[in-house]
């Protein structure tokens, strides 16, 4: 029996079984982003004296969209709502957390009872550190009074009362370094680019930030309340320009992401094996015609020592691809026996999944 063989099934034995559910996905899975217009249908935000806040809200957000589709094909964007809708806040970051998505963007804009206050903001979550800021959570966490048993589906949260927010002070939000990062660059595009004065990166209570799990921003545009602002707001080129920052900023964030998980296609690669050749460089036993299925379990865009933490003690076998080294554990000719490998690895790779090959060439599809 071949050592590889072997060393496939002494983990088939030595590492009992769960029952996880099983995708044999093929390839990376894709950056998602889904896009939040605030409000919708009956709920029309904050009314302005010839706009409303849904409608700007929907507005740029939809040129957030199609600009982020443009600049990164490779991004996956979807939204919480495309039309004129009302969506339930629970079911927005519901929608976010099915697609398990990488990044959440709220986009609200602001009001005030007095019409002075201009300029944007961004959010993140936590406890609001001055009254202004909670009142903006205040009034953007009251839509859920417009849903129906809103007391039992938010646990009796009254979005009205300030010690209702106590409940933020001790959330732990592992996501809140990446999110400040998103929402400081979203405010220094608003300045440097579209010239939007700048309100600052603020923490406050929102409950649409609240379930969501991934780094998440609640944008507020402008005030609508500002006359100018509001003139600003509702105008094609102010929303245009709006949503051209928010991609910019998007962008940089979307580059240190990759940076950071070293998915970056555009590092220089070692010239070892060439971009386009997927070579299988170490698997000598497969026969012609043959397909091998593999579990890949990382990418690095550099070659990992055998002793690498990431590689967690496996001996791990690797391929190249689009300059990335691609790292995968066992092989098999049995997809059984590659879904039982997969199921081992789970618990040290949770994104661990199934590859194929033929003939020493990674193949696409069933
Ligand atoms: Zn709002």
């Amino acid at each position: 029996m071949a050592k590889t063989k072997l060393t496939i099934l002494l983990f088939v034995i030595l590492f009992p079984v769960v029952h996880l559910p099983v995708q044999s996905t093929v390839g990376d899975k894709s950056f998602v982003v889904v896009i939040d217009p605030g409000h919708g249908g009956k709920d029309y935000g904050a009314i302005g004296s010839a706009s409303n806040e849904k409608s700007i809200n929907l507005a740029v957000s939809l040129l957030v969209g199609d600009y982020i589709k443009k600049a990164y094909p490779d991004v996956t964007v979807m939204y919480t709502r495309k039309t004129d809708v009302f969506i339930e806040l629970d079911q927005r970051s519901e929608i976010a957390n099915k697609a398990k998505a990488d990044l959440f963007i709220s986009i609200h804009t602001n009001a005030n009872r007095s019409k002075t206050p201009y300029g944007t903001e961004t959010y993140t979550l936590g406890l609001a550190r001055s009254d202004e800021n909670l009142e903006v959570a205040k009034r953007e966490n009251a839509v859920i009074l417009l849903e129906d048993d809103y007391e039992r589906k938010y646990e009796g949260f009254d979005p009205n009362s300030s010690e209702s927010y106590i409940i933020f002070e001790f959330m732990q939000n592992k996501f809140v370094e990446q999110s400040i990062f998103l929402a400081s660059k979203i405010q220094s595009e608003f300045t440097n680019s579209s010239k939007r004065h700048n309100r600052g990166v603020k923490q406050a209570g929102f409950l649409v930030l609240r379930t969501t799990g991934m780094p998440s921003v609640l944008i507020e545009l402008g005030f609508i309340s500002n006359k100018a602002e509001e003139k600003y707001l509702s105008s094609k080129a102010g929303q245009q320009q709006l949503a051209k920052s928010i991609v910019k900023a998007f962008g940089q964030y979307k580059a240190d992401y990759d940076r950071k998980s070293g998915m970056s296609a555009q590092e220089q690669v070692p010239t070892a094996d060439n971009d386009s050749a997927v070579t299988s460089t170490r698997s000598g036993n497969e026969t012609s015609g043959q397909v091998i299925y593999k579990v890949q379990i990382l990418s690095a865009n550099k070659k990992l020592s055998t002793n690498a933490p990431e590689l967690k003690g496996y001996k791990a076998d690797y391929y190249v691809e689009k300059g990335l080294y691609k790292y995968t554990f066992g092989e098999s000719s049995d997809f059984d026996e590659i879904v039982k490998i997969r199921k081992s690895l789970i618990k040290d790779f949770k994104d661990a999944f199934i590859i194929q090959f033929k003939d020493g060439v990674k193949i696409i599809n069933k």
